[in-house]
């Protein structure tokens, strides 16, 4: 099943190192064999990571809104094995020294370059997950960390902070400053059923690293795209969309870059060819 997201996502080459081993080192398979049978039960859950670079927490918490399904979706249908904030480092019953592989990993925040350790996290999670998820706007777009420009103590010198897919490959990206709970959700329960459907914008946005208030104007309105439904207003988290004579039109000094109106814009992922059609162009 991951094999074939991983194709459809095009993401990593490299299959999960736990499965290479599984091929070519019989020592692994010693080592597999004598692994206790919760873990050889929960190996078959697809191995959730999350990661904390310089976000909020927000998505995390987001993710713990799922009130009612929080149990299912996060004890029945994955195994998470690496995060803080959602797990500490025992695993069942043994202390984990190292970043496991995993099969997808959720990386929430952006990334700041003049920290060594989040960029090394960030390296090594990609090297060692399947599927890397750019979890919430600060991961996607860089969000409000967009504006940081350092000189604040203890740490003066970090000033730069960028979306996570200008260092790794990003092979979804779920926008949302936080992302909406029903959105993770569905997420994970489309990533543990491979339906791809649900899944493609995710996967068309895992390369888009810029998120404005613009974007509408650009994509939408100027595409002659827009029904004036106010999506875009409603699912702004800073009111900076306001209208003007049935249009939207963004206040950019509210704006926090996140990105959200223009993916929850119902006329953001026409299919081409409907455009072509509606537009003439
Ligand atoms: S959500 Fe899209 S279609 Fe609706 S008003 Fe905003 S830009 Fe126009
Ligand atoms: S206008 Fe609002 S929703 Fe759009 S990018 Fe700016 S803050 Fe985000």
């Amino acid at each position: 099943m991951f094999d074939k997201l991983k194709k459809a996502f095009g993401g990593s080459d490299e299959a999960p190192k736990a499965e290479k081993k599984v091929e070519a080192a019989p020592v692994k398979e010693e080592v597999k064999a004598e692994a206790p049978a919760e873990t050889k039960a929960a190996s078959a859950k697809p191995r959730i990571g999350y990661i904390h670079l310089s976000g909020c927490t927000g998505d995390a918490m987001s993710l713990t809104e799922n009130y009612d399904i929080l149990s299912t979706v996060l004890t029945d249908m994955v195994d998470i094995v690496y995060g803080q904030t959602l797990v500490d480092k025992w695993i069942h019953g043994t202390f984990a020294e190292e970043m496991p592989e995993m099969d997808v990993c959720l990386i929430e925040g952006s990334v700041c370059l003049q920290d060594e350790h989040s960029v090394h996290e960030l390296l090594e999670a990609r090297e060692k997950s399947g599927l890397i998820v750019a979890f919430g706007s600060c991961a996607v777009t860089g969000c409000f960390t967009t504006y940081a420009r350092g000189g604040q103590q203890a740490q003066p010198k970090h000033e730069a902070f960028l979306p996570i897919s200008s260092l790794v490959k990003v092979d979804a990206a779920l926008p949302g400053c936080p992302v909406a709970p029903e959105m993770i959700a569905k997420t994970v329960v489309a990533v543990c059923e491979g339906d791809l459907d649900y899944l493609k914008p995710a996967m068309d946005l895992a390369a888009c690293n810029a998120g404005c208030g613009c974007d509408v104007l650009t994509n939408v309105i100027r595409q002659g795209l827009c029904s004036g439904c106010g999506t875009c207003g409603l699912a702004c988290p800073t009111r900076a969309m306001g209208y003007s004579e049935g249009r939207p039109s963004c206040d950019r000094d509210r704006c926090i870059k996140c990105g959200t109106c223009y993916v929850m814009c119902p006329r953001s992922w026409l299919p081409e060819g409907r455009i072509k059609k509606e537009t003439g162009l």
